[in-house]
């Protein structure tokens, strides 16, 4: 199981489609729970992982120390904005199986949305890093109408990131910080995922698969099997919120559907399933490969009808490329080019969400 963990809901940001620290209401700044609670319920799971989240979980790096002594999970993660990642001490980096940093592409793609100059600021992080961090370096990037996804994903890969990462700026934002959503896609998104869906195969071809996780997950889905929502909120994740309760989801603790328990009350069997997935996405006939997408997306209609079925466009071209994909990945391994083994990535739910 995941256990994402809130340090914090302050941030140090204000990016445009989150608008930067949470309410004190929704998730108080500072943890107020006994971090023992926390350790037995993880402790009672062989297989977890621990994720940090915020806000800006490296807003609260003594606490992570902390937490990464006490509580005995198998896997640690952290998800940054990357600013403060220098002030992060080397024996802590080098605990980290996996660590996300939200980077929305080039230089001005990142600082339009994410302000002036946290391009640079996170890339000299990533760089200063990346020679003493030897775990899964994953670029997360929110993906809005400035993006072109080629580019943008490609530059990222030449930033020495080992995976690439994305989910679209829809549905938790408001629908007008797009100009023309429908445009973007049929002219610029789904035309780039095809031709990064060509590049993908070429370089599989040379026995390589390039980190795209999207790509990934969705073709390890095809061979080895899974099922529901990708990101497994309420199934094979849980979020822990400052003030110790426990959500399915862990960017929406203000809902009472995302309220699936309290820590000391609950083991991870009762957790499990008391929140899924609704139509229209169990009926739906992608749903095998995308899973009903986002459990905040269809529990919440914040978007009219007409863009939710925009979205699902999105995810309709990128199954079709990935059935494509699949056939030409059959052959592969009849050749013997690639091995099964290099198609079972994300090993453990790392907190990509897979579809985006
Ligand atoms: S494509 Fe849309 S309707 Fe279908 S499962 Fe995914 S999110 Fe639901
Ligand atoms: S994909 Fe949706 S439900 Fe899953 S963690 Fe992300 S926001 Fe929450």
């Amino acid at each position: 199981m995941l256990y994402i963990v809130s340090t914090t809901g302050l941030c140090n940001l204000c990016c445009r489609y989150c608008g930067g620290s949470i309410s004190e209401e929704v998730m108080p700044h500072e943890v107020q729970y006994d971090i023992e609670k926390l350790a037995r319920l993880v402790g009672d799971d062989p297989d977890a992982t621990v994720a940090f989240y915020g806000g800006e979980p490296l807003l609260r790096i003594p606490l992570i120390s902390e937490m990464m002594e006490k509580l005995p999970a198998k896997r640690f993660v952290v998800q940054t904005n990357g600013t403060p990642l220098d002030e992060l001490p080397q024996e802590l980096l080098c605990r980290f199986d996996a660590i996300l940093v939200s980077l929305d592409g080039r230089r001005h793609v990142t600082d339009t949305n994410r302000g002036e100059g946290v391009y640079d600021r996170v890339v000299a992080n990533v760089e200063k890093i990346r020679p003493i961090f030897g775990g899964d370096l994953i670029a997360r990037m929110a993906v809005s109408e400035e993006c072109g996804i080629y580019e943008d994903v490609m530059h990222l890969f030449s930033l020495d990131f080992d995976h690439v990462h994305w989910q679209l700026n829809a549905i938790w934002a408001s629908d007008d910080s797009w100009t023309d959503f429908g445009k973007w896609i049929y002219e610029s998104y789904n035309p780039g995922i095809t031709r990064l869906k060509e590049l993908w195969l070429g370089e599989m071809k040379k026995g390589k698969i390039l980190g795209i996780v999207p790509f990934q997950g969705i073709v390890r889905r095809m061979f080895f099997g899974g099922e529901g929502v990708p990101c497994g909120a309420g199934s094979t994740s849980f979020a822990v919120a400052t003030d110790g309760r426990i959500l399915a989801c862990p960017i929406c603790g203000e809902y009472e559907w995302n309220r699936i328990g309290e820590l000391g009350k609950e083991t991870v069997q009762s957790l499990r399933g008391r929140v899924g997935i609704n139509e229209p996405c169990r009926s739906c006939d992608v749903y095998a490969i995308c899973g009903g997408r986002c459990l905040f997306a269809n529990r919440e209609g914040h978007w009219k009808q007409e863009q939710f079925d925009l979205v699902c466009m999105t995810v309709r071209h990128l199954a079709r490329e990935m059935r494509d994909a699949k056939k030409r990945i059959d052959e592969l391994l009849k050749a013997g080019t690639i091995t099964r083994e290099q198609l079972d990535y994300p090993q453990f739910n790392n907190t990509t969400e897979i579809i985006p």
